[in-house]
């Protein structure tokens, strides 16, 4: 699949902090579409449907999934996720860039089809860092962060070694403005 604008992809392990990052990155960027998400998660509070993600049942995953809909999908902590071919149309028809925000082997697939798709990666500071981050939110059940600890090493290794760019998250402020350069193309 092609897009005429460019095409950023974020992923960085849960509670790096990427959905902030993207969220204030957002703000001091213009012309960039953020591709809203299917996922069958239910949503958490304070999440929008159709702004956080398009919140499916399993049969309306399935279905979208087997029309061709999707452009990839994973599935992540037991919930699948994927990015909707729509919303990469949805920028492309109004002439913007992209942003993709992804889990890492999501990320990957997208670069195998979008050859030119810039792979940005939020790394947090330190393992013990994130698994503070994980514990303070609470958004997630003890069990859940262990699960979310356990996998991050091998997402920061590959982190390291396949993305195009890697911003540590130690100071949100300078991160926000990192991402923000990147995503206007001042950083590639
Ligand atoms: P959360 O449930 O915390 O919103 O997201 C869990 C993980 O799924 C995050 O790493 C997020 O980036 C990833 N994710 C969200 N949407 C998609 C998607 O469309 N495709 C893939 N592959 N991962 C996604």
């Amino acid at each position: 699949m092609e897009s005429k604008g460019r095409v950023f992809v974020v992923a960085g392990p849960s509670g790096a902090g990427k959905d902030t990052l993207i969220r204030k990155a957002l703000q001091k960027v213009e012309d960039i579409h953020y591709s809203v998400s299917a996922t069958t998660r239910p949503p958490r509070e304070g999440e929008v449907e159709g702004r956080d993600y398009y919140f499916l049942s399993d049969d309306e995953f399935d279905r979208l999934a087997t029309q061709g809909a999707l452009l990839e999908w994973e599935e992540v902590f037991g919930r699948r996720y994927g990015t909707m071919k729509s919303e990469v149309e949805k920028a492309t028809s109004s002439g913007k860039n992209i942003l993709l925000e992804l889990d890492v082997k999501g990320a990957l697939n997208v670069r195998a089809k979008m050859k030119h798709a810039l792979l940005v990666f939020i790394m947090p500071p330190s393992l013990e860092e994130l698994e503070s981050r994980l514990e303070k939110r609470r958004l997630d059940k003890e069990g859940d962060i262990k699960l979310r600890t356990d996998i991050a090493p091998g997402e920061m290794e590959i982190g390291r070694n396949s993305f195009d760019v890697v911003i540590v998250n130690d100071d949100a402020d300078k991160a926000t403005e990192k991402l923000a350069s990147v995503l206007r193309g001042e950083k590639t």
